[in-house]
């Protein structure tokens, strides 16, 4: 969103807690990208060859079953999947190399904002964690990209709490160069032959395991790319109207998206859902998979931009 309202002709200054840019890790977690994410993000970078360099297209999305007797068996394959996988770190390393870094003020906190009277300007307060120095910016507008345990959204929507979905998940990457002979890595293989441009789910009773390969190199942006979008068509003197196009177009988007994928953490961890019965992948028909599969997302082939 910055290279869009820098491309807007916006000043913007970003406010980090975090010391410092993170340094690509080769454990980084990885990141599925859809074909829109990856067209926007290509729209963001002065090279933007370089991010098919960093995506491993994954043209098939499979969910396979154990069964009682531990035996795997295909539920469903979907082989006209358009995705992709990135190491998380090159994909962050691409977006903040295209930045002017002294926007940037890293180990700063965010304190408190105020909203001027007319609504026109906002004064943020946020203090250097080195230095323990309060600054001051007064700007046109606050955009708070302060995650899921946002202290700014908890001002506006003080009555909406965090609830527990039911869903957790352990991640890892497991770098394999060099091993490719070892019989863990045969075994894996063996086991999901079409790793490298499959996205596997493989699922057991009340859980599963995701896996697919991500390319061997080591360096979502939808809500980001309308803001930038409303934010540049309506300009700072219709700033209500840009917001008010952002939440509409965004809004009836990403709460189906939510909901489905709470109803799909619930059917793969085997937990209750009013509408089916507990999902058991060793007797489970291909049919009673179909709901799973990745094409099922609403919008999954494309979400509007605008709302023209
Ligand atoms: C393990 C894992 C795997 C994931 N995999 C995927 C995936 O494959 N695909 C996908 O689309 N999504 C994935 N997600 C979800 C995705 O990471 C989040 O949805 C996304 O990062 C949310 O972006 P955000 O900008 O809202 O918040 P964040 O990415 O959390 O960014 C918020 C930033 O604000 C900073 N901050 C917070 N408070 C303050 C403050 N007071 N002052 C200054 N700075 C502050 C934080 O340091 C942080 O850098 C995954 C998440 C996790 C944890």
């Amino acid at each position: 969103m910055c290279t869009r309202l820098i491309l807007a002709g916006w000043d913007i200054v970003v406010l980090e807690k975090s010391n410092a840019p993170p340094k690509g890790s080769p454990t980084g977690a990885g990141l599925g990208i859809d074909p829109l994410a990856q067209q926007i993000i290509q729209s963001w970078l002065p090279q933007p060859e370089l991010l098919q360099e960093a995506i491993l297209p994954l043209t098939i999305d499979q969910n396979i079953v154990t069964g009682g007797d531990k035996s795997t068996r295909i539920l469903t394959r979907d082989e006209n999947f358009n995705f992709g996988a990135a190491h998380w770190a090159d994909l962050h390393s691409l977006l903040y190399d295209a930045l002017p870094p002294e926007i940037f003020l890293w180990g700063h906190v965010h304190l408190s904002f105020c909203i001027s009277e007319d609504q026109t300007s906002v004064n943020v307060k946020a203090k250097s964690l080195q230095t323990n120095e309060i600054i001051e910016i007064n700007g046109d507008l606050l955009i708070a990209a302060d995650g899921c345990l946002s202290s700014i959204r908890r001002i506006f929507l003080p009555d909406i709490k965090l609830r527990y979905s039911g869903y957790c998940a352990w991640r890892g990457v497991l770098d394999f160069s060099g091993k490719e002979s070892s019989e863990t890595i045969i075994g894996i293989r063996r086991l999901y032959p079409d790793l490298g441009n499959c996205l596997y789910f493989h699922l057991d009773s009340g859980t599963h395991s995701v896996l697919y390969e991500l390319p061997k190199k080591s360096s979502t942006g939808f809500d980001a790319a309308v803001l930038g979008k409303c934010l540049q068509k309506w300009g700072l003197e219709n700033l209500p109207s840009a917001l008010e196009e952002y939440q509409s177009v965004r809004v009836p988007v990403i709460s189906q998206q939510v909901l489905h994928s709470r109803r799909l953490g619930r059917i793969k961890q085997g937990l209750y859902l009013p509408d089916r019965g507990p999902f058991d992948p060793s007797t489970a028909s291909p049919e009673d998979g179909e709901e799973l599969q990745q094409k099922n997302m609403p919008f999954f082939s494309g979400a509007p931009i605008s709302a023209d």
